[in-house]
């Protein structure tokens, strides 16, 4: 007896020439620190409309060196939202440096604006503003981005945008990561994301600067380049650590990978909001409520969020999916609800609306491949978990 086709809730798409394009590096000179990587670098910077892209090897590295290279240190603060991947506040505490919350917006879990305000105005006061804020593109929607850098630059707070979800997506037309609203833009190549290098991740920016300190950092803080070492080179072998860095660096696999994903990028989005408009339609009866759309925002779809009216059925219906072979999961447990933060004193109850989402959320099954007869079979089930007379 075979078992039912699971239907996972997220699947990389890999084509003939992106393993054409892997092969072609495995079989020249350079594994690591070629050619590719550059034009890599350059493919998801000249699309996105941002000056410089750094490349390393997940979307956490991107973070790390991102928060690191705008000088977030300990004493300092960085603030993000509790509904994202645990990675978005590890990369503060990675530093030395503390992680608050801000509250999310129940329509489009992403950060609330009008949250922002009052506990930056409440910061101001207590003389204790974050160094740096990272709004997450929960699901590959931006989030009110507008209102997020005016209050940022009001407070002189810096912004690294985590857009692990949304390559592919725009704001206000202009695509997501060209920095317009913050300093630096992250993405992520993880499979399940919308372009995919295995691992990887990648940092935009249009600071010359903070583009060649992200890059420095990513591999030991060492460099050969005369213009920032201090004192005389010793001769053509010389190298100096000028800072304490990682080994953070993409290799010419994934970076190959990555660059012909590249070329597959708009096919991919075209294809997830087509399903996610069909769901949007196709749900449009039943007892939950679909993803809230930001204004200005295109997303990429990375994920479709259903919400249940019944908080009650939440565990019983996520069963019944997975049962029916359905790979729903969910995106995301609250990071303030974590042990490990709190250990550092969040309790339940800090960030109610993060709470309340956490309580009746499912990320219900999107991906390029998925057909549209996989999508009506995601449908049923969920239909007959949720109208149990059906
Ligand atoms: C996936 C993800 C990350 C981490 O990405 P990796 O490339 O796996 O390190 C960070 N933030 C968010 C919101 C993510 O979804």
């Amino acid at each position: 007896m075979t078992s039912p086709r699971q239907i996972p809730y997220g699947r990389q798409d890999i084509s003939d020439s992106d393993l054409a394009a892997v092969e072609a590096v495995l079989k020249s000179d350079f594994l690591t620190q070629g050619p590719v990587l550059p034009r890599f670098e350059a493919a998801v910077a000249d699309y996105v409309g941002a000056a410089h892209g750094v490349a390393v090897n997940s979307a956490t590295s991107a973070l790390h060196v991102a928060v690191a290279a705008l000088g977030l240190g300990p004493g300092d603060l960085l603030w993000t939202s509790p509904i994202t991947f645990v990675a978005s506040a590890n990369c503060a505490r990675y530093c030395g440096a503390d992680v608050d919350f801000v509250d999310i917006d129940p329509n489009t879990f992403n950060m609330c604006p009008d949250a922002l305000e009052r506990r930056l105005a409440q910061a101001q006061t207590a003389g204790r503003l974050p160094k740096v804020i990272v709004p997450v593109h929960m699901g590959g929607q931006s989030p009110a981005a507008d209102r997020i850098a005016a209050l940022a630059r009001a407070h002189g707070v810096a912004i690294v945008e985590d857009a692990s979800h949304s390559i592919g997506a725009s704001y206000r037309g202009q695509p997501v990561g060209n920095c317009a609203r913050s300093d630096i833009t992250v993405f992520s190549f993880h499979p399940v994301k919308i372009i995919t290098s295995a691992e990887g991740g990648m940092a935009t920016c249009n600071d010359p600067d903070l583009a060649a300190r992200m890059a420095l950092l990513r591999s030991h803080g060492v460099t050969r380049d005369p213009a920032l070492m201090s004192g005389e080179s010793d001769g053509p072998w010389y190298y100096q650590q000028v800072d304490l860095g990682w080994n953070y660096r993409m290799t010419e696999m994934q970076a190959a990978l990555g660059l012909s994903q590249m070329s597959r990028l708009d096919d991919f989005v075209a294809r997830r909001r087509e399903l996610a408009d069909r769901y949007d339609r196709l749900l449009s009866d039943l007892p939950l409520k679909r993803p809230g759309r930001q204004e200005g925002a295109q997303s990429s779809w990375h994920l479709y969020v259903i919400r249940l009216d019944d908080v009650a059925r939440h565990r019983t219906v996520f069963e019944m999916l997975r049962q029916d072979s359905i790979g729903v999961n969910l995106h995301y447990i609250p990071v303030h609800t974590q042990p490990y933060y709190r250990d550092l004193g969040f309790n339940d109850g800090d960030f109610p609306a993060s709470e309340d989402y956490y309580a009746r959320a499912i990320s219900i099954p999107l991906y390029p491949g998925m057909t549209d007869a996989d999508q009506e079979t995601v449908v049923e089930s969920l239909t007959r978990a949720l109208v149990p007379s059906v």
